[in-house]
């Protein structure tokens, strides 16, 4: 096991997963990031975090997977984490997060970007149900507080435009999950 996959077990640990489920959402999301990189198109899966019993993978397009067919019929009893992958290699979008917070039986999403990046969001202890619109909201709003510094280093050639996107939605989440109850994290195969 290579030392990402290793930050990420124990992260899907700290989370709450199992070893079982652990395990399996390695190998579930080293299955969608194949999948898509072959298909160009997002594939997500819904992952039990008790049982590791996987529903998916499930396409969807370029930028963009519905996963409400994979919550079609959750139990309430169980806790989820929804996958996906992100070919930008960028972390949650602002609807990425409302799919968390509208959806109770839904503890976590993850995203893999296609080289290989790691994003977790998990509700914690001190999370509390909040409209899904209104976090939109809040995200594209960070977002566009965020993107003001790098602005001028991407018109100036000295950051690619995709870098600068993966820059600023990690700043938005750092900043942002804390004061939503929601633990975020992320694993980089490299740095950058
Ligand atoms: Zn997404």
């Amino acid at each position: 096991m290579s030392a990402a996959s290793d930050a990420v077990r124990r992260a899907l640990l700290r989370l709450g997963a199992t070893d079982t489920a652990a395990d399996q959402l390695l190998l579930t999301a080293q299955r969608l990031r194949a999948l898509a990189q072959r298909s160009g198109v997002e594939h997500a899966a819904a992952t039990d975090l008790d049982s590791g019993y996987a529903a998916g993978p499930i396409a969807g397009t370029a930028d963009d997977v519905d996963v409400d067919v994979l919550l079609d019929q959750p139990r309430p009893d169980r806790r989820y984490i929804l996958v996906h992958t992100h070919r930008s290699n960028a972390g949650f979008s602002d609807l990425d997060a409302s799919v968390l917070v509208a959806n109770r039986a839904v503890h976590a999403i993850g995203v893999v970007g296609h080289d290989g990046t790691w994003y977790l969001l998990a509700k914690g202890e001190r999370f509390t149900p909040v409209d899904p619109a209104v976090v939109a909201r809040l995200v594209r709003a960070v977002v566009v507080a965020a993107r003001r510094p790098y602005l001028p280093r991407v018109a100036s050639g000295s950051i690619s435009p995709d870098v600068a996107k993966r820059r600023i939605l990690h700043d938005t989440w750092r900043f942002l999950a804390p004061r939503l109850g929601l633990e975020y994290d992320r694993v980089t195969p490299r740095k950058d």
